[in-house]
């Protein structure tokens, strides 16, 4: 392609960023994209921005960041219940690096085509490296998985397992060592979050409320816990996690990692205990193992306790860490 007569951003956006826009009547190109909407559905929008240095190391590989900035936000859609349709990509380049680019291209788009996701549209800026995915999906109109819907009684529930993302980013840290395979597995959890689309949907009429475990597992629990009103207990034995964590689960940093790092982007979600067997069937029929790890309660904020129901401390705070702040 030749820059005669465009703008580098012009040429920019027109080699990596165009593609056909399957789900919109309009996609890149004009001023604005034009989508449908189903009718009876709600439009679930969320928004992530993923800064260098904050969200990922700097050297990270540009096709793990394709990946990972539209994974994050599909996770969003997930963890509503919604089915992504649409996505808009606002990218901040400190200089226009076409090998970059076609990699990071490559990982947003395969990932996109896996869930049938069209990128409708976008910003190109030029400035320290930043990028900011909108998502937009749809969701039958009031049936979407909430916060703020847990009550006294509920489960509280993790699919896959928890923690090796937040174990790669501490082994990176100095705060755990993690052996070389180890680690090339973990952060790969890190770099290539599966996001839980299909379970998100059928969570539906099943979970009374849903969150996606981005700041870690304790955190993201006591979100649902502040906005429904309730506290929750967690006890560790039952919080699943793989064979590198399990090496990692003795030690206090370990386990901290594991219970209070985030990035794993599995969904924790709460249902009433009469749901267990259609929430089983689940695990069966996705193929994604699903965990119960504890008990909604009165209160506020999350415990993490041990088999014998004693407090359990990771951050060498205790739990009272993850008591809201009033
Ligand atoms: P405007 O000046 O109206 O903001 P732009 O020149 O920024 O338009 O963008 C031109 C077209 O390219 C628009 O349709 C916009 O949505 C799209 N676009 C810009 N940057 C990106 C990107 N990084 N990814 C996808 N689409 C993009
Ligand atoms: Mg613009």
């Amino acid at each position: 392609m030749t820059t005669q007569g465009f703008s580098p951003e012009f040429e920019l956006i027109a080699r990596h960023f165009t593609r056909p826009a399957a789900n919109a009547v309009l996609g890149v190109g004009d001023d604005a994209a034009l989508i449908t909407i189903t009718n009876g559905m709600d439009l679930a929008v969320s928004t992530d921005t993923m800064v260098s240095g904050t969200h990922f190391f700097s050297d990270v590989n540009p096709e793990n960041l394709g990946h990972k900035a539209l994974a994050v936000n599909l996770s969003d859609m997930a963890a509503m219940g919604a089915l992504p349709y649409w996505t808009v990509l606002a990218l901040t380049l400190p200089n226009v690096d076409h090998g970059w680019l076609a990699a990071f291209a490559k990982g947003f788009f395969d990932l996109a085509e896996e869930f049938n996701v069209s990128l409708v549209g976008g910003d190109t800026t030029r400035g320290p490296l930043s990028l900011t995915v909108t998502i937009m999906g749809e969701v039958p109109a009031g049936a979407a998985l909430r916060r703020g819907g847990a009550r006294v009684g509920n489960d509280v529930w993790v699919s896959g397992n928890i923690g090796d993302a937040a174990l790669a980013v501490a082994h990176r840290h100095g705060k755990v060592v993690l052996e070389e395979a180890d680690y090339h597995e973990a952060v790969m959890r890190l770099y290539e979050p599966t996001p839980r689309v299909a379970l998100g949907q059928a969570l539906r009429g099943l979970a009374t409320a849903a969150i996606d475990v981005s700041d870690g597992l304790l955190a993201d629990l006591t979100h649902i816990c502040r906005l429904s009103g309730v506290g929750a207990t967690v006890e560790l034995e039952r919080v699943p996690v793989s064979g590198i964590g399990a090496k990692h689960l003795g030690t206090e940093a370990g386990r901290t990692a594991i219970v209070a790092g985030g990035d794993d982007y599995e969904l924790c979600f709460t249902a009433n205990p009469n749901s267990r067997e259609s929430i089983d069937d689940l695990t069966n029929m996705l193929g994604i193992p699903l965990t119960r790890i504890g008990q909604i309660k009165r209160g506020k904020g999350v415990s993490l306790v041990g088999a014998d129901g004693k407090a359990v401390k990771v951050d060498g705070r205790g739990y009272d860490h993850f008591q809201p702040q009033s």
